[in-house]
């Protein structure tokens, strides 16, 4: 259980200028931003080899304006990306980070690109829904384990030190709120204190601590958790016991499309290039199109807590291009069938309402109307034989709320004050959307981790030298 100890430290085993808590792409881009200033973080990592949350994702970040759309000529800037994840979020997006990440988000994939060897390039072949303009990065195999990877490798060309399989366990500070240093517990059990001069938190949020997500996200208290079992909100256990503020708490990124029972992600692709999702009684019951994150809700909702992703092999080819995707191949979780009375016999739903559905939502393609949920289908994305279905449910991804963070990362004071030297980034501090799930625009999580862990970096480096001086 993580604490936050007052008392006065009499001997620490060492002393370092920068500690982060976490590498995950958060905690590594603060590294990388710092080490570019000459300031030496050692972040301290749980696991064996660093992953997180950030190594189960699809490593695809939003960006607006980069020299990787100009070459495939789709105009963006970021005060129009800025509006969509504002419009996502029902203007609920925290003011204080909205801004740096929109503009920060272009010059982040071509520092990562150019300082750092990472080979990103447009995710041109379709698009998520609330973007007005395609704008995903991803690296050749669309993985966040390739990210982080690269991300770690990055940091070891450096020499920047990540002791893993070491529990940051209690925080050390002041009354007033200086943070003093942390006790970690190795991989053999022995205890050490590190003293800092600044400390960030890149540990993420609480989706792997059932009670704070019962707190929190009482709707998906019952729900798979499909992020990282690590990011247990110690962030948000040691703000509250420093008396810092918390926000968004009820905000998270849940996802409406895990195979069940193979627990494999299938993108939102297969939806939005024309599929659509029927429950257990063959019946479509919303407008799948406004987002996969508040879908995970809508799926636990239907009988069984489950639905069927129904799309064809044409959609099929655009979504292999995520590996993912193709595990769930191998898995035998993706049905397949030459006509609709053999895919509903393997998929075992009703053939009156399923066919119903079916008739319906190829009937709107044709004539372009809106459907009785709110959703337009274009015609071109008419479904051919051989035809797919994939049994789904609903999943908490992880968790958007957190320490409120201003501008530059600094956690701030319930007064509104800042801390400090305590800063914020990723899923520790407070996301870019709004108070529920329904908030999250694709991307909101990568964006805030390595735009704002970049930023919070710099901004720590520069406090340490200031120190120093
Ligand atoms: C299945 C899935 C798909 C996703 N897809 C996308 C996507 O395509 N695009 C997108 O933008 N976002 C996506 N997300 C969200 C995204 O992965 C996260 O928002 C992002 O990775 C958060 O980065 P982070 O560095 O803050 O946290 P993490 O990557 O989770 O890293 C936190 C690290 O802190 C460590 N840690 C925690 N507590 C301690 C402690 N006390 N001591 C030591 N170490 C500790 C953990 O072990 C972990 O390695 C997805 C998430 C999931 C689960």
């Amino acid at each position: 259980m993580s604490a936050v100890s007052f008392d006065p430290v009499a001997k620490w085993d060492a002393r370092v200028p920068l500690l982060i808590v976490g590498a995950g792409a958060a905690g590594i881009c603060g590294a990388l931003a710092a080490k570019e200033v000459g300031v030496d973080a050692v972040v301290i990592e749980r696991d064996a080899v660093p992953g997180g949350s950030t190594a189960l994702s699809a490593g695809l970040i939003p960006a607006a304006g980069t020299r990787f759309q100009r070459a495939k000529g789709i105009t963006d800037n970021p005060d129009c990306f800025a509006g969509d994840i504002r419009r996502k979020a029902n203007d609920g997006a925290a003011p204080a980070a909205l801004e740096p990440v929109a503009c920060g988000a272009a010059p982040l994939i071509e520092w990562l690109t150019d300082f750092h060897a990472l080979p990103f390039e447009l995710v041109d072949s379709f698009n998520y829904p609330g973007h007005s303009a395609l704008r995903m990065h991803g690296l050749p195999s669309r993985t966040g384990r390739e990210l982080i990877d690269r991300l770690r490798h990055a940091a070891e060309l450096l020499g920047i030190v990540i002791l893993t399989e070491s529990v940051a366990d209690r925080l050390f500070a002041d009354r007033d709120g200086r943070v003093r240093g942390l006790e970690i517990v190795r991989g053999n059990g022995i205890r050490e204190r590190i003293g800092c001069e600044t400390l960030i938190l890149a540990c993420s949020g609480y989706g792997g601590n059932s009670e704070l997500v019962r707190r929190f996200i009482p709707e998906m208290a019952a729900a798979l958790y499909f992020g990282h079992p690590g990011n247990r909100g110690d962030a948000v256990l040691w703000g509250e016991a420093l008396g810092a503020e918390l926000a968004y708490l009820g905000a998270h990124q849940g996802h409406g499309s895990v195979t069940t029972p193979h627990n494999i992600l299938i993108t939102w692709a297969v939806i939005m290039q024309g599929g659509f999702q029927v429950n257990a009684r063959g019946q479509r019951f919303c407008d799948e199109t406004r987002g996969y994150s508040e879908q995970a809700a809508e799926v636990l909702r239907q009988p069984g807590g489950i639905a069927w992703d129904v799309f064809d092999a044409h959609i099929a080819g655009v979504a292999r291009q995520f590996e993912d995707f193709q595990i769930a191949e191998s898995a035998g979780a993706i049905l397949t069938a030459g006509t609709i009375d053999e895919l509903v016999a393997a998929m075992d739903v009703p053939l009156d309402d399923f066919a119903n559905e079916w008739h319906t939502v190829e009937t709107l393609k044709t004539c372009g109307k809106v459907d009785r949920y709110g959703r337009q289908f274009a015609p071109e994305q008419r479904l051919q034989s051989p035809f797919c279905a994939v049994k789904v449910t609903g999943a908490l991804f992880h968790t958007q709320g957190g320490l409120a963070i201003d501008a530059t990362g600094r956690v701030k004071r319930k007064d509104g004050t800042v801390f400090p030297n305590l800063f914020a980034a990723g899923g520790a501090a407070a996301g870019i959307s709004g108070t529920s799930a329904a908030g999250y625009l694709s991307g909101n999580g990568l964006l805030t981790a390595t735009v704002l862990g970049r930023s919070t970096g710099q901004v720590a480096a520069a406090l340490v030298l200031h120190q120093a001086e």
